[in-house]
């Protein structure tokens, strides 16, 4: 006979997803596991803190272990029992015109691998740039709470604009796991702003609907900003501003203080106003149902004859870096869930019958891996804005979310940045090396003067007092050949392969045209607030091909123009186990429940379809509500 589970539920992951599913679960009597591949033993703040103070290079993954920056071979992913991408990796990405040299060489590529935790094949155009954390509370470690809710059309394309593909479930069907998502978040909004964006997304709030804090204030450079360009269209609809939802505190709530205006909530919050999934995980553990082993890694999933998930495999390390011992174990439940994320989930699934592969009939597993393409248009403004202070971003341009040009190019929305160039440039570290050491690559300094004293200080205030930056985040089209698989010789430290990526971006012209639109409407807008071009001589070129960074970017030609732009990573990482209509073009239904195997959950931005105009936490948090409920209901029939 068969020993019945130990758990009512196990869960894969402990972040934002993991947390949420684990307390609604435990709030109704279930009795739940959470297997955490990460440490929590330095959950203190301020120890990641200092850890970020003390890095050499200050980047978003510096805070958290494991704390490997570089060429540190001590450090190599092969070493390391919980490696996970690093933004250092994409700054060592050789670049456009060197990649270009490299023309598919596998060999080229295996060296970069092999620092790497995510490899790549020979086929890829660019790495994927964004990373996540391997820790409890996961990504919402360093994630910005930017907090919107989906658009009405985000779940139709297909039906409505001929593009992309539909999702199972409409916006109106998610209203109320959207309305708990805010409330478990704690998210500081105002409901005016978002009715006002009403005639182009769609959203709806019942009568009365506040959300749970009031908003956070727009800053200098976002008024001046929002006032001049008033009145300026662009495919025919308004520009607008507005005031960006947000995951952080705008009061004193949940015994977490109010926002203090700290710039750093990339990569971290000092005081936690900004929230992250630790306050949802430890709600959950306070029931006493919830147990959660850390430092566990899931190997593989045990499959009995009837398709139904029997065990959880996992590794139980400790050690070091380099010298990890490691115990096998098992776990099972009446049903399990993976909260692994886009990448980690997709590995468990793959590695799982003898390294074949489980739930993927459909053979969309692994497929269509989707970002924000970061398009960045950066220039000085005419004004002083004071960046460099304030929540990273606090307001953004949504007006452009939707739109009947959704039937020719990808949309976007614009995040408007509090802190100057930092992101696009470096600075005001770029700029004021250049003013001391005479040189000009912040292209600042055109007359390469070496100042010192009152003069350096004053063209520091002139420069950094009106940087603006934008950034576009440009929905990405789903493709079947982005996408993960596992690598056969390079391993982490447990020995577990690392993922393998295909990645490109100008296979997709809907997207390309989504890039160049972006480019468009920062001429509009810098034209109209007198901005200063960053770079003169690169008209069509905001986002400056930084060649010397070697910051990955594409070329293309698009209507017999050639366009040369670097992107970035939004860490917005779905699609890679998609929600549908059926299991043969999908492998979680609109319940996130697999179709293959019906005692097992795939939650996180991997079930989203396609990756729509919006940050993707909110969503993933909604969907998990919805989850909750259908595991809630199968416990009674199992
Ligand atoms: C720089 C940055 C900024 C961002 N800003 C925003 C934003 O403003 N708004 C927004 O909506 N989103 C933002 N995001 C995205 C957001 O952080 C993620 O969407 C979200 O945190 C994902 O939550 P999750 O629970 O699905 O996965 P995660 O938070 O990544 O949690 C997954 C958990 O699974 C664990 N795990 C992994 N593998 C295993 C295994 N084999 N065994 C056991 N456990 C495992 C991990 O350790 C981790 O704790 C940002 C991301 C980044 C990187």
């Amino acid at each position: 006979m068969a020993a019945s589970p130990q758990y009512d539920v196990v869960i894969v992951g402990a972040g934002i997803a993991g947390a949420i599913m684990a307390k609604e679960l435990a709030g109704k009597g279930a009795r739940v596991l959470i297997l955490e591949s990460g440490p929590r033993d330095r959950e203190d703040r301020k120890s990641f803190h200092d850890s970020y103070l003390t890095a050499m290079a200050k980047l978003p993954n510096s805070p958290y272990p494991p704390y490997w920056h570089g060429n540190d071979p001590k450090h190599e992913p092969n070493k390391e029992a919980v490696p996970r991408p690093m933004t250092a990796m994409t700054f060592a990405w050789p670049g456009l015109e060197e990649f270009k040299k490299w023309n598919g060489s596998q060999a080229k590529f295996d060296a970069f691998n092999k620092q790497s935790y995510l490899t790549y094949t020979a086929t890829t155009e660019l790495p994927f740039l964004s990373t996540y954390e391997r820790l409890a509370g996961g990504t919402t470690w360093h994630w910005l709470g930017t907090a919107l809710r989906f658009t009405e059309s985000d779940f139709r394309m297909r039906s409505k604009y001929g593009q992309l593909v539909d999702w199972p479930i409409t916006l109106p069907e998610l209203y109320d796991d959207y309305a708990s998502a805010e409330e478990m978040i704690g998210v500081s909004a105002d409901v005016g702003d978002q009715r006002a964006l009403e005639p182009y997304l769609g959203a709806q709030f019942p009568e009365g609907y506040e959300y749970p804090m009031k908003r956070i204030p727009m800053s200098v450079s976002d008024n001046l900003l929002g006032d001049t360009i008033k009145g300026l269209q662009f495919d025919r609809q308004d520009l607008e501003m507005t005031c960006t939802p947000q995951g952080r505190n705008s009061e004193y709530r949940d015994g977490r203080p109010a926002c203090q205006g700290n710039s750093s909530c990339i990569p971290i919050c000092p005081i936690q106003a900004k929230y992250d999934a630790t306050v949802t995980l430890r709600d959950a553990e306070s029931t006493n149902l919830v147990t959660t082993l850390t430092k566990a890694v899931v190997t593989d999933l045990e499959v009995g004859p009837n398709g139904l998930i029997t065990g959880v495999n996992f590794l139980q390390y400790s050690g070091d870096v380099g010298n990890y011992q490691a115990q096998r174990k098992t776990a099972s439940g009446k049903i399990v869930i993976l909260a692994a994320h886009a990448v980690e989930t997709v590995k468990i699934l793959l590695m799982s019958n003898g390294r074949r592969g489980i739930a993927n009939a459909s053979g969309q597993l692994g497929c269509n891996l989707m970002d924000h393409l970061c398009y960045l248009g950066y220039g000085l403004s005419n004004q002083q804005g004071f960046p460099y202070r304030g929540p990273r971003s606090g307001s953004g341009i949504e007006s452009l979310r939707d739109g009947p040009f959704r039937k020719r190019r990808s949309a976007w929305r614009v995040d408007v940045g509090n802190v100057g160039w930092q992101w696009a440039d470096d600075d005001p570290t770029r700029s004021t090396h250049d003013f001391i050491s005479g040189e000009n690559k912040s292209c600042l300094n055109p007359g390469q003067e070496k100042l010192f004293g009152k003069a350096l200080a004053e063209r520091l205030n002139m420069a950094n007092t009106r940087m603006l930056r934008l950034c576009y985040l440009v929905e990405q089209e789903p493709q079947q050949s982005n996408r993960i698989t596992l690598s056969k010789n390079l391993f982490d430290g447990l020995r577990l392969p690392r993922p393998e990526i295909n990645y490109s971006v100008t296979g997709s012209e809907y997207t390309l045209r989504g890039i160049v639109a972006a480019q468009q409407a920062t001429d509009l807008i810098f034209d109209k607030i007198g901005a200063n071009r960053h770079f003169p001589d690169h008209r069509q070129n905001y986002s400056h091909f930084i060649n010397d960074s070697g910051y990955p970017g594409i070329e293309f030609t698009m209507d017999g123009k050639n366009y040369k732009v670097n992107l970035y990573g939004a860490g917005h990482i779905a699609g890679t186990y998609r929600m549908g209509f059926t299991g043969h073009d999908s492998v979680v239904d609109s319940n996130s429940r697999c179709w293959e195997h019906k005692n097992l959950y795939l939650l996180g931005s991997g079930t989203f379809p396609t990756i729509t105009t919006g940050n993707p936490t909110l969503t993933i948090a909604a969907l998990t509500f919805r989850a909750s409920r259908s595991v809630l209901n199968d416990l009674q029939h199992l």
